[in-house]
């Protein structure tokens, strides 16, 4: 037995929910995260055949990459799925869970998955976000400096591609004057003192920011610790929409698109025409991804690989790149495999599932 809480901070340690889009609702949709399950039910989406799959085994959460509730619900009738969903899940006790833009923003998230399915070499994040890095400044006196800087890195600020413990400091004066009440750690009360301080600067991803304030007040030695923090602009390359990558080996473009129907396993691929050129560069995207069609021209893809293009949409391709649309469904369901290594390792001997139901609305003829 695990608490569902526990099971939802393994996800978000993984995939913060700070990374999803506004627009999404990943994160507990309905259940008491304190109550304990022995069995989490794994689905792309949380049909009501899934919630009765739930019940049959006995699962107290399901865990689902699309949430079933988007926006506001004003009445529990069962007069849509939706609301059946929710009022059959509190009827028998089982807590739905999603994680959804927060995992399809990560780099070892959905994309990442059709990255190893495709043998995809030389991958990186194509549309990388703003906004979800920052930076801490604090003023720490010289002879705490190396465990204010090292509690700060342990705890994950300081992180650069592939560099760790990154920070910068500058010697400077700190002036400050404890009142009345105050119990200065150096200095007289009532009287203004300058103390030799150091300027630390770190920058961290944003899901980070309150363990980090905790730890920066548990580890310097001042009553009132002074900092600040800011939002940068700058791009954060391993958090974002979509992914581009290679072929280890270049393909003409129908054993390609061969290759891609078998390893995708889908029964269609709606494409632009064929431009007689190698395939190498692939940009992708799991899910709903034609919004992404500017950055992968722009980054010279030679396919663009994702799901729900509408028809106008695929004239946009101009010719400078093939869109491969693969179906929506077919580009997001290896997500549960995402869900099922980071629980199985995090938690060996609980019972993770696969739903057996295929959740997918679209059928081919
Ligand atoms: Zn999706």
């Amino acid at each position: 037995m695990e608490f569902i809480k526990d099971i939802i901070k393994a996800i978000e340690e993984f995939a913060p929910k700070s990374y999803q889009e506004n627009y999404d609702n990943s994160g507990l949709i309905v259940g008491d995260p304190s109550k304990k399950t022995s069995k989490a039910l794994i689905t792309l989406d949380c049909t009501e055949e899934v919630v009765d799959e739930a019940i049959n085994l006995k699962c107290g959460l399901i865990i689902a990459h699309h949430p079933i509730v988007f926006s506001g619900l004003k009445s529990f009738t069962g007069k849509n799925y939706i609301e059946r969903v929710i009022i059959k899940a509190i009827k028998h006790d089982i807590a739905i869970y999603a994680a959804h833009t927060n995992l399809d923003n990560m780099q070892m998230g959905v994309n990442q998955k059709i990255a190893e399915k495709l043998n995809l070499v030389d991958c990186k994040i194509l549309a990388p976000v703003s906004g979800k890095l920052k930076k801490l400044y604090t003023y720490v006196p010289k002879a705490h400096i190396e465990n204010v800087r090292k509690a700060l890195n342990d705890a994950g600020a300081g992180k650069i591609g592939n560099y760790s413990d990154c920070s910068f400091s500058t010697l400077g004066e700190g002036k400050f004057k404890a009142n009345e009440g105050a119990n200065p750690f150096v200095g007289t009360k009532n009287k203004i003192h300058t103390e030799p301080e150091i300027k630390l600067e770190v920058i961290f991803e944003a899901h980070l920011e309150q363990k980090l304030i905790s730890i920066l007040k548990e580890t310097h030695p001042y009553e009132e610790v002074a900092f600040e923090i800011i939002t940068l602009d700058n791009k954060n390359p391993e958090i974002g929409a979509g992914m581009i990558g290679k072929l280890s080996k270049p393909l003409d473009e129908e054993p390609f698109l061969k290759m891609l129907k078998k390893k995708m396993q889908t029964k269609c691929i709606r494409h632009t025409e064929l431009l007689g050129k190698k395939i190498e560069r692939i940009a992708f995207c799991g899910g709903s991804g034609s919004f992404l069609l500017k950055d992968a021209i722009a980054q010279q893809a030679d396919v663009f690989i994702t799901g729900d293009f509408k028809y106008h949409q695929f004239f946009d391709s101009e010719k400078k790149l093939i869109i491969a649309d693969i179906g929506h469904y077919e580009s997001e369901q290896f997500t549960n495999e995402i869900f099922y290594d980071v629980l199985s390792k995090k938690f060996p001997k609980f019972a993770i599932l696969n739903t057996k139901v295929n959740t997918n609305p679209v059928h081919y003829y």
